[in-house]
């Protein structure tokens, strides 16, 4: 828990590409409201993904889903690997298939670099998997880093690869 027991918002970036992928973003997100204890405030649609870094693969499914926590990033990060590792996945090549991938992207304005943790996470000002969705809920918030918004961020970017939207049907939406 925080020391000052503030809420903090903070947004999440999910992905896979094994499986079902959209279930699981979807049952993912459940798990951070259950386990992480935190409200979910927002979510972005889910995006169709052109696999980035390691071409020869599925296309993934990203969304980002925005949090209220009272937990400090350390413990966030902890329990995001733990519904990781307890969806299944296995840790193997950087860039490869996995079946669910939770990042933290932005935890409030605050900047964190420890070894096993970066706040914002390194590789959100450039890839278009993760702005387009941040886009879609919070266009405004700002890297704290850069001192620019999603939007103004999208709008530099040099990312080509393909992003594009899921229409899931009613029986599916939640
Ligand atoms: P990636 O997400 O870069 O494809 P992994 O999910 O395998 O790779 O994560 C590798 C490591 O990245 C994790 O063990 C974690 O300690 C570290 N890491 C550093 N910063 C973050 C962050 N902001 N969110 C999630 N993991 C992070
Ligand atoms: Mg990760």
């Amino acid at each position: 828990m925080r020391e000052d027991g503030r809420r903090i918002v903070c947004f999440i970036g999910i992905g896979s590409n094994l499986a079902d992928p959209v279930s699981n973003c979807l049952e993912s997100i459940d798990r951070i409201a259950a386990f992480a204890r935190s409200k979910i405030t927002g979510r972005s649609s889910l995006y169709r993904t052109e696999p980035v870094g390691m071409p020869d693969q599925d296309w993934f499914v990203n969304c980002v889903v925005e949090i209220e926590t009272r937990f400090k990033a350390s413990t966030l990060l902890d329990i995001l690997q733990k519904i990781e590792n307890d969806m299944g996945r296995l840790r193997k090549d950087r860039w490869g298939p996995r079946t669910i991938d939770l990042d933290i992207l932005l935890y409030g304005q605050e900047i964190i670099i420890e070894d096993n943790l970066i706040i914002p996470h390194p590789e959100l000002h450039k890839r278009r998997f993760v702005l387009v969705p941040m886009c879609e809920i919070a266009p405004y918030a700002i890297h704290p880093s850069y001192g620019i918004s999603m939007m103004g961020l999208l709008n530099r970017l040099e990312d080509l690869n393909a992003v594009e939207l899921i229409t899931l049907g009613p029986s599916i939406c939640r």
